[in-house]
């Protein structure tokens, strides 16, 4: 890979005082509301992030806050976000620095790297955006840019090619101004370096552009192929109960085991397969339920990192005196929305509780 070209230190700083947006995180540079944004940014878009951000710095404003949490208000607090091992790995990380460095988020890129969650990049942009470290933090924005930028055909899906970019700009992390470069970089990323239709005549670094010197800005970065997502079809069934004592309906619920996909979240309880209504109902009867209308609710798609998930829905009146099976849980549907986590995986299905909320789509949810 071509050295990152110094010249554009400079203009990438001025171009990112201008054009920086007003993103809560950067209000501040205090270490543990860096960390938080920056594992909230993982995979997930600043504009979703926003609110996540304030709910979460509201009720846990400190990494002791967050050490000592409890984990269902923890989920709760990160329901939607998906990829929930991002917030148990935060508090790993939390209880860590409470445990090995007094409760002070260490200055260290190679000590951050011990922290649990905490790769690379992450350890990059805590230690230059937080304490202004001229160390480097490569994500998917930093590869696209800098592959453009130097023109470079690496494959960016592998490990050695963001070794390279990290190699390549680490001479070039100016300090003072670390924190700001990183951002810039992920910035201009964000903003105009799009991934499908970059916006190079809006571009501070475009006369140094080799890709868009050489009209190649849309080949670039180079992407392997995937591998295909792994799919699973499952029927997921939304078990009615009428009203109890305070005249609200009920929901059967479950909490996921712990470790693996979604672990210690709650579910509504599915079945493998595409059974259709009649085999739902035969299912439901296998477990000494006796279940009344079986209503359609229709299919429903979510894509994790490595699995599809193909849903059919049906919601089912169960009689207020139904022995439910072990584990399974009836709760007011208003506390679907106050005390449990149920992910978006879901969110399809969690709506038909909700008529009149507005309705999520049903389809093409992603998370990991
Ligand atoms: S000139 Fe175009 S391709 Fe090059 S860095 Fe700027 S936006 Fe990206």
């Amino acid at each position: 890979m071509e050295p990152f070209p110094t010249e554009a230190v400079g203009l990438l700083l001025d171009w990112y005082r201008y054009h920086a947006r007003p993103l809560p995180w950067r209000e501040n540079k205090d270490p543990y509301r860096v960390l938080v944004s920056e594992i909230m940014l993982q995979q997930t878009r600043a504009e979703t992030v926003k609110p996540y951000f304030a709910r979460f710095l509201d009720r846990l404003p400190t990494l002791a806050d967050l050490a000592g949490c409890p984990e269902d208000v923890l989920l709760k607090l990160w329901e939607g976000l998906g990829y929930y091992s991002r917030v148990r790995n935060l508090q790993k990380a939390a209880r860590a620095v409470m445990e090995r460095y007094g409760g002070v988020i260490p200055a260290d890129f190679d000590a951050l790297l011990t922290l649990p969650g905490v790769g690379r990049y992450t350890a990059g942009a805590v230690a230059s955006i937080a304490y202004d470290m001229p160390v480097p933090a490569v994500d998917g924005n930093v590869l696209r840019v800098v592959a453009r930028l130097t023109g470079d055909s690496s494959d960016v899906m592998l490990a050695s090619t963001k070794s390279a970019v990290e190699a390549a700009l680490a001479p070039a992390v100016p300090t003072p101004g670390a924190g700001d470069f990183t951002q810039s970089l992920i910035e201009l990323g964000a903003l105009v370096c799009l991934p499908g239709e970059p916006a190079c005549a809006d571009c501070p670094v475009r006369l140094l552009c080799r890709a868009h010197r050489e009209g190649r800005e849309k080949e670039l970065p180079v992407r392997g192929a995937r591998t295909a997502r792994r799919l699973e079809q499952m029927t997921v069934l939304v078990l009615l109960l009428p009203p109890d004592g305070d005249g609200e309906e009920r929901v059967v619920i479950r909490r996921r085991p712990d470790g693996g996909l979604l672990g210690g979240l709650y579910e509504f309880p599915h079945i493998p397969g595409h059974p259709g209504g009649d085999g739902v109902a035969v299912h439901l009867g296998s477990l000494g339920l006796s279940p009344g209308e079986v209503t359609p609710l229709g299919p429903a798609r979510h894509l994790f990192t490595h699995v599809e998930w193909q849903m059919e829905g049906y919601a089912v009146q169960l009689p207020p005196d139904s022995t439910l099976p072990e584990g399974w849980l009836a709760v007011r549907c208003g506390e679907i929305r106050t005390d449990y986590a149920i992910p978006s995986a879901f969110s399809a299905y969690r709506s038909v509780l909700f008529p009149n909320a507005a309705r999520k789509k049903r389809n093409d949810g992603k998370s990991g």
